[in-house]
């Protein structure tokens, strides 16, 4: 049915904050479908639900998806044939009401005139009576305020006197609602088991399920993809394609698994995140109401490669162990036939571990230049300039998991250390070392070409005049300079920091340690 119509996915998110990474992860997926198979990916704001609007969470959105790279080729913000993209402006062209009125003629809906506070009582009563899961339908109904259960003549003066009322779906009393999922395979749902819910509010705007199945009708839709907490709402879904007799053009659905907390127990939250110090934000987020402000994945350090490659492995699986996988290559190997319906694990650990295989990945200039570009650079490092720093990257990169563990892991090639090492001081700075490395001082200052491989051979040859090993040299000739137990070749920060940086910090340090 749908197999030869061009593909068309969107993304849907609703403004009502900051996206968690579970909804970058379904726009990612949805990007990935579409344009693999050539298709269009569309970005729908669904404001329906004007009381948890929130002020600047659609830009939040648009500057996420930028930031990772999966950029709408259609929707609000961008351009495209279908729009408007945005519910509340969608609203105001009157197709959303005259779709609800339609099913009220045809009796598939009606009006529904019920005050909250009967609304509770209904709820109440049925749980007293032993109900565990009350619900507006096929039984309750009767006995409600509506087209259905009042005369008719009072349903017209209702309305004609402005009473508030909403329309409800009337879903059938005694039907088998089936449908199948890409991830799930076939869904069945009994309608006894589904509320009539309200397609059209009180405050004139549809409900999300209505203006959704419009929207994804109207915009020619192929695939809905989208998170498994919708899966409940995807029978109603149906009822309301066969409803408006739609159900020859219906997307195909496929519902993505949950994300789940690092031990598998429970759906992961911005409480999980905060609890165990990694984001569930692409970017920060600064509450509009309260001020507060919650870490992102940029803002951490986090490369927006990185990131979308640890999303895409959060519930699809190539199906071999190729870990690594750049956009292009994720457009190329992805299917939906590969997307597992068990919830998936968030390991803050192995993110970490994304994040080092891209740094290490990256060209040393560019990631020099990259600091410049950071306000929070120490300024010592600024000043040694972009060939120094590229230099410090070359050798740090393997051993960082974000650019700024540079400069401060690194902090030695722009100041002589502040610190020793106590375990390496305790460990490998002997009774002999000092009168050991004097000798090796000297030695030094006798290298004319300064070097790294001419320092290597000056230390293999001192050791074997001296016969000592490695272990009685390097480790204390590492605490002179650098001050730490370990870090990269000795050798090649001595030849960076220069002959006469390496003997100031050495005959320095030698008065900072025991003698
Ligand atoms: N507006 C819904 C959300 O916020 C979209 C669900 C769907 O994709 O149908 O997630």
């Amino acid at each position: 049915m749908t197999e030869d119509r061009k593909v068309r996915v969107r993304f849907a998110p609703s403004p009502t904050g900051p996206l968690h990474m579970g909804g970058v992860r379904t726009a990612l997926y949805n990007y990935l479908f579409a344009k693999k198979q050539g298709g269009d990916f569309i970005l729908r704001i669904e404001d329906t639900d004007q009381t948890r609007y929130v002020e600047g969470a659609e830009d939040y959105i648009r500057e996420s998806l930028e930031w990772c790279g999966i950029l709408p080729n259609e929707g609000q913000g961008y351009c495209g044939d279908f729009g408007p993209y945005k519910q509340s402006e969608r609203k105001d062209l009157g197709f959303y009401r005259e779709y609800a009125e339609k099913l009220v003629a045809e009796d598939k809906a009606y009006y529904a005139f019920d005050t909250p506070e009967e609304l509770d009582k209904m709820r109440e009563d049925l749980k007293k009576a032993g109900v565990a899961a009350p619900q507006y339908n096929a039984i309750t109904r009767g006995r409600m305020k509506n087209s259905t259960s009042l005369p008719a003549d009072e349903v017209k003066e209702r309305i004609e006197n402005g009473d508030p009322y909403v329309i409800r779906i009337k879903i059938p009393r005694n039907e088998e609602i089936k449908f199948e999922d890409k991830i799930r395979g076939w869904v069945m749902v009994h309608s006894s088991n589904l509320d009539d819910k309200v397609l059209y509010k009180s405050d004139g705007m549809p409900t999300y399920h209505l203006a959704n199945i419009v929207d994804d009708h109207m915009m020619k839709i192929t695939h809905v993809i989208r998170g498994e907490e919708w899966l409940p709402s995807a029978p109603l879904h149906v009822l309301l394609y066969r409803y408006l007799g739609w159900e020859d053009e219906m997307p195909q659905f496929a519902h993505l698994p949950l994300l789940l907390k690092p031990d598998g127990n429970g759906k992961l939250s911005k409480r999980d995140g905060d609890r165990l110090g990694f984001p569930v934000f692409p970017l920060e987020w600064k509450d509009p109401s309260t001020g507060d402000i919650s870490s992102g994945y940029r803002e951490k350090g986090y490369f927006p490669e990185a990131f979308v490659n640890i999303l895409s492995l959060l519930g699809w699986n190539p199906g071999t162990n190729q870990e690594i996988f750049s956009l292009e290559e994720l457009v190329q190997e992805f299917s939906l036939e590969r997307v597992g319906k068990a919830g998936a694990k968030y390991d803050p650990e192995k993110a970490r571990w994304f994040n080092q295989q891209y740094l290490k990945e990256k060209d040393n200039s560019e990631i020099a230049e990259a600091l410049l570009e950071r306000e929070d650079l120490d300024e010592k490092a600024r000043a040694k300039g972009k060939d120094y720093l590229a230099a410090v990257c070359g050798m740090m990169k393997e051993r960082a998991v974000f650019l700024k563990d540079i400069p401060e892991e690194g902090y030695y090639f722009f100041e002589a250390p502040k610190s020793y090492d106590e375990k390496t001081v305790s460990k490998k700075w002997k009774a002999d070392t000092p009168a050991l490395m004097q000798e090796w001082i000297s030695v030094l200052e006798g290298i004319s070409d300064f070097k790294a491989a001419n320092i290597e051979s000056a230390i293999k040859s001192f050791m074997e005049e001296k016969g000592v090993g490695f272990g009685a040299i390097l480790p204390p000739f590492r605490l002179l300079l650098s001050g730490t137990g370990m870090g990269p070749s000795l050798f090649e920060i001595a030849e960076l920091l220069g002959k006469e940086e390496c003997l100031n910090r050495m005959k320095d340090s030698m008065q900072k340690l025991p003698s």
